[in-house]
Parts: structure tokens; C-alpha cells; sequence
């Protein structure tokens, strides 16, 4: 994948607001210039999380979290920071551009989302055109606005339609090859005839969408009888089908806000549920819910509700969507599980009670919690202590997939009521198992709690320190001083200097609108976490014209101490004796700090 470029971080940066980025998944009080809140990083009950419209960063007097709107990002979604770009770029309805120069996710990717559009757009005029595919949408239920809205499509019956169309030269069936679209015969059947064929015949075609609504791949069901009943693209460079969910494009195109996403197994059942006005189903594809689906719905909503037959592989299909979702759970968050009647679909549910009457199931589905209680306790007879014994021991594994917090509290409460035990007492237990087992610590799961680190002294520092921490809060007082001045700190001995000239240098060819944008573009840089602690600190001056006065003058101190060095080196030297060209120096040393050169010794 090519590289992001820095122009577009700081624009991603500048254009993002951080103070409406957090609030909307940590409730911020204003409190002066700032907003503060209980940290969502450790846990705490009185706020020492800040949020600092003005340097567009936050920041946490408890545990030390600090960090830009994509600090934030990806420590709250837990992304990369690829993922955490492409997200807040999403929010902001931009494309992420890529340099075009590596290879990777660039051109190539971008004709074959051409591709796939314009396959796209050919399967639906075939389903317009088909009068026996268009028999079985409308006997489906499915209305014109619905399938217009979908893009669903016909592939016709035939081995190379697609191919004959898309491909007609070497170049372009490579391209149908990496979409999915076409299959390669394998060597030894190819005689003569065609190498490759089309993968969908015959089918009823689901274009999947990305979060920009690009079809990135396709989902065909058979339309009579047939195996396999559903056919995916495979895996390609535009598709990975365990991050994808079926029809979210879709449900986030609504004027509605998304309030709640309710998750099935196939995409008619969600389309169909968008047919009936529940336009907040989406679907899985053709895998269990992973954990990168629960991540991509935990950015979209704070409620999920997973519809699951009540057949035995719908049962086992939900305990791996239970245990995919214990390390996304947390406090305000809410993961159900609704089990579906034998011999029912949702579609056919909403069909036969009606739109409120599922909704009220919805509502009525099992908390995470419940379920996961109720689970348990099929698994372990809870009439004896042994039972109860072993029902902890079920439990352990799963509760430490649960991040720290109020969540995990109270489920460890729940738990603790089933088997009669106090919650301190479970939890002894536990500590006392996982440290008695090799490696019994490694099943809990990835905690967002960081180190917590003493609060770092907001003092004055040394002079460099201080200078840092005023071009990291106001970016613009690097204009205060001049290149030449900026060069002249080469010559400065006091630690912490190379930093404070290359930031200087890097702040006058560039500047920066704020403290968040710095951090960004010295985000790979050895020094990104010590300027990113600085960034952190109190400064003492909050105006900026006196910080510009205050940096121009840490910067004159520090070439003062340069010259005074160099002054008391000459006159060292004068004592034995100075050359002219060192005698020239002195005395334009000298007479810059306003004094005359004393008679040299011995005149
Ligand atoms: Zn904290």
C-alpha cells in the first residue's frame, strides 16, 4: 500500500475537530479554554482527562495518555494507523490519497474499483432484462426501490459473458483474475478452448459495498435449486470478507441516525429486513462475526444485536460471536443475542408480526452477560459446589477477554451472584488459578489501560525544554527567530539541542497550525514520544505574542552561552598569545555584547 503523504495528515488533522472527535465517545464537560473528562483510558472518578481545543491534543494527568486526534483514534478503537486515517477521512467523506510511486494500493486498485462498478452496473441491467430472475426477486418481496437501492443484478447463465465483455485482451483478464471475477481453468483440462470462465452462472448477484460505498465484491445466490446455495467473491486486494459487513453502506446512507445494527447470516435476510423497514441489518459473509466486524460496528453505533437460529449451528455460531465480542465489550456498549424461533428467518419474523413486534424482540434479546451466564450454566450444574467450581473455571478464560473497567466489574458481579460466591472472593480464586497455570496470565485479553506514569514536572525545565515545549504549543513562535539564528544553534553543547534546531528548521520551512500536527509528522521520529510528553506539559504562558518573546529569548540565551563560551576560550588563549584572525574574533565578540575588548595583556 503506497505511502499516506504528510500534507494530507496535517489537512486530516487541521479539518478534524479533536474536541468533537472525543465527545462523541467520551461525555466532555467544558472546563475554561479546555474539556475535561473521566479518562477513558484507565479508570478513575474524578476527571484528569483534558482535551485542548487549541493544541487539537489530549491528554491524561492520571495514566499519562496523550496523543493527537489519531492518537486518540487509534487508542480508543484500538486501529493502525493506516485504519485510524481512513476513519477519521471517512468522517470527514474524503479519500485517503496514496504516493504513487510504491507499489501497492494505488493505480491497480483504483481500475479495479472501476471494474467492479461497471460489472456492477452490467449485472443489474441483466436482472432487468431476465424475466425468470426478475420472477424470483418480486417473489422474494423485493421491490424495485429496494433493488435499485442494493444494486442487485443477474449474472447470466453463461460460462464467459463476463469475460467476453471485461476481458478482451491479456491485460484486461488479469484484471477480471485479481477481482475474482473470472476463475482459471486448471492446466491440465485446458484444451484448447477457453483458459478461463466466469465464476458467477446464473445467479442473483449482491454487490458489496465498502464504507464509501465502492462495490469491492460480489455475493451470488443460486436461484432455484443448486449448490453452492451462496457463492462470494474470494478473497481479493480489494475484499477481506472477515472485515466486511454486508449492507452497512447501506444502512449509513439513511437520513435516520444509526442507533443500533442488528447482525444476520445471509444477505437476502438483510436485504429483505431493509425491505421491511428494519434498514439497520446488516449482514456477515459467509463467516462467523469476527473481531474486526465488532470493531467496525463499535465505530458506527454503541448498540448490536446478533439474530442467530435456534438450531444447533445457530447456537454454536453465537458462542463464537460471544467470544469475539467480550474484548469489545464495555461500558456503554450494548452486544444481545436474539435466537430465532425453529424454522424461522428474521425476514419471515418481521413478515408475520410486523415491524414493532420484532423490534420488541430486539429489545428483549439477551444482554452478553445473560447469555453468557445462561451458557455457562448449561455446562455446569450449579446445585453443587463442584458445579459452581467448575462454572468458574469456565468463566475465568472468558472474563479476562473483558478490558478492565466498569464492565468487567459487573459482569465479575453477575458471575460471582450465579455461583453464590462474594466478587472478591471469585477473583482470588482466579488470580490464584491463572498464576498457578505456566502461562495462566496469558489469556487475558489486550487491556487499554496503559502504565500509569508519574505526572511529569510542568516546572520550567531547562532552557531547551522550555523551548521545545513553547514551539510544540504555539507552532507559530518558530517565525520569532531568524535561519540564521536557527543555524548558530549548531553550536550550542546543552542536551536536547539537535531536537529543538531540527524542529525549528522543519517549523520555518513548514509551518504548523497546531501542536497536533507537529506530533503527526514526527510520528516515526525517535523523539515522537518525548515531544508528545512535552506537549503534554503545562506551559506557564498562555498568550502568544509573550511566548514568541519568551522563545526568542531562551534562543538568545542559549547562543549567549555559544559566544560567553567561546569569549572566555579566547581570553584563555590571549593569555599565551592569540593570532590575528582569533584577536579579529574577540573583539567582534566583544563589541557585539556591548563592551570593549580590554587591552590584550602585556600592551
Ligand atoms: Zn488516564
Amino acid at each position: 500500500m503506497g505511502r499516506i503523504p504528510q500534507t494530507f495528515i496535517d489537512e486530516l488533522l487541521a479539518r478534524t475537530d479533536i474536541v468533537e472527535l472525543v465527545g462523541s465517545r467520551v461525555p466532555l464537560k467544558k472546563a475554561g479554554h479546555e474539556f475535561k473528562a473521566c479518562c477513558p483510558f484507565h479508570s478513575e472518578k474524578t476527571p484528569s482527562f483534558w482535551v485542548s481545543p487549541a493544541k487539537q491534543f489530549y491528554h491524561c494527568f492520571g495514566c499519562g495518555a496523550h496523543g493527537t486526534a489519531l492518537g486518540f483514534v487509534m487508542n480508543f478503537d484500538r486501529l493502525s494507523f493506516p485504519e485510524a486515517v481512513e476513519e477519521l477521512a471517512t468522517r470527514l467523506g474524503i479519500d485517503v490519497p496514496r504516493e504513487l510511486d510504491s507499489p501497492g494500493r494505488s493505480p491497480a486498485d483504483e481500475d479495479l474499483y472501476e471494474l467492479m462498478g461497471r460489472v456492477a452496473r452490467f449485472y443489474a441491467e441483466a436482472l432487468s432484462r431476465d424475466a425468470r430472475a426478475r420472477a424470483y426477486v418480486t417473489q422474494r418481496g423485493l421491490g424495485r426501490e429496494i433493488l435499485d437501492r442494493f444494486m442487485i443484478g443477474y449474472a447470466p447463465d453463461s460460462w464467459n459473458e463476463i469475460l467476453r465483455r471485461f476481458g478482451p485482451d491479456e491485460s484486461r483478464r488479469q484484471r477480471l483474475l485479481a477481482a475474482g471475477l473470472i476463475v482459471e481453468r486448471e492446466r491440465t483440462a485446458s484444451q484448447g478452448g477457453d483458459r478461463c470462465y466466469d465464476r458467477f452462472r446464473d445467479r442473483i448477484m449482491f454487490p458489496i459495498r465498502d464504507a464509501r460505498g465502492r462495490v469491492i465484491a460480489f455475493g451470488g445466490r443460486v436461484i432455484d435449486q443448486g449448490e453452492p446455495k451462496y457463492l462470494n467473491s474470494p478473497e481479493t486486494p480489494l475484499f477481506h470478507k472477515g472485515r466486511e459487513l454486508y449492507a452497512l453502506h447501506e444502512a449509513r446512507q439513511l437520513r435516520a441516525p444509526l442507533r443500533r445494527l442488528l447482525v444476520v447470516e445471509g444477505y437476502m435476510d438483510a436485504v429483505r429486513l431493509h425491505q421491511a423497514g428494519i434498514a439497520y441489518a446488516v449482514a456477515t459473509l459467509g463467516t462467523a462475526t469476527t473481531a474486526e466486524h465488532l470493531k467496525r460496528i463499535f465505530r458506527v453505533v454503541s448498540e448490536v444485536v446478533f439474530a442467530f437460529d435456534g438450531d444447533r449451528a445457530g447456537r454454536a455460531a453465537a458462542w463464537r460471536a460471544l467470544q469475539n465480542a467480550l474484548p469489545e465489550a464495555r461500558e456503554g456498549r450494548e452486544i444481545r443475542f436474539l435466537f430465532l424461533p425453529e424454522g424461522e428467518d428474521p425476514d419471515s419474523l418481521v413478515g408475520t408480526e410486523g415491524r414493532e413486534a420484532f423490534e420488541q424482540r430486539l429489545d428483549a434479546a439477551l444482554p452478553l452477560s445473560e447469555y453468557l451466564v445462561h451458557e455457562l450454566s448449561g455446562q455446569a450444574e450449579l446445585s453443587h459446589a463442584d458445579g459452581r467450581a467448575r462454572f468458574a473455571e469456565l468463566a475465568r478464560p472468558l472474563a479476562a477477554r473483558v478490558p478492565d473497567g466498569l464492565y468487567r466489574e459487573l459482569l465479575l458481579e453477575r458471575l460471582a451472584r450465579e455461583i453464590r460466591l462474594p466478587p472478591e472472593r471469585l477473583l482470588a480464586l482466579w488470580t490464584s488459578a491463572a498464576a498457578g497455570t505456566p502461562g495462566g496470565k496469558a489469556g487475558v485479553g489486550p487491556s487499554p489501560v496503559r502504565p500509569a506514569r508519574a505526572r511529569e514536572s510542568a516546572g520550567r525545565g531547562s532552557l531547551v525544554r522550555q523551548a521545545v515545549r513553547t514551539l510544540l504549543h504555539f507552532p507559530g513562535t518558530a517565525q520569532a527567530v531568524s535561519s540564521e539564528k536557527c543555524a548558530a544553534l549548531a553550536q550550542v553543547r546543552d542536551p536536547g539541542v539537535e531536537i529543538l534546531r531540527e524542529l525549528l528548521e522543519a517549523l520555518q520551512k513548514r509551518p504548523a497550525q497546531s501542536t497536533a500536527q507537529i506530533l503527526e509528522r514526527w510520528r516515526e521520529h525517535p523523539a515522537h514520544e518525548r515531544l508528545a510528553r512535552l506537549a503534554g506539559e503545562e506551559n506557564l504562558v498562555t498568550d502568544p505574542r509573550a511566548a514568541a518573546a519568551e522563545f526568542s529569548n531562551a534562543v538568545e540565551k542559549l547562543l549567549d552561552s555559544v559566544e560567553r563560551q567561546r569569549i572566555e576560550e579566547l581570553l584563555a588563549q590571549s593569555e599565551t598569545g592569540l593570532g590575528p584572525e582569533e584577536e579579529l574574533e574577540l573583539r567582534r565578540l566583544m563589541s557585539r555584547r556591548g563592551g570593549a575588548r580590554p587591552a590584550a595583556p602585556g600592551h
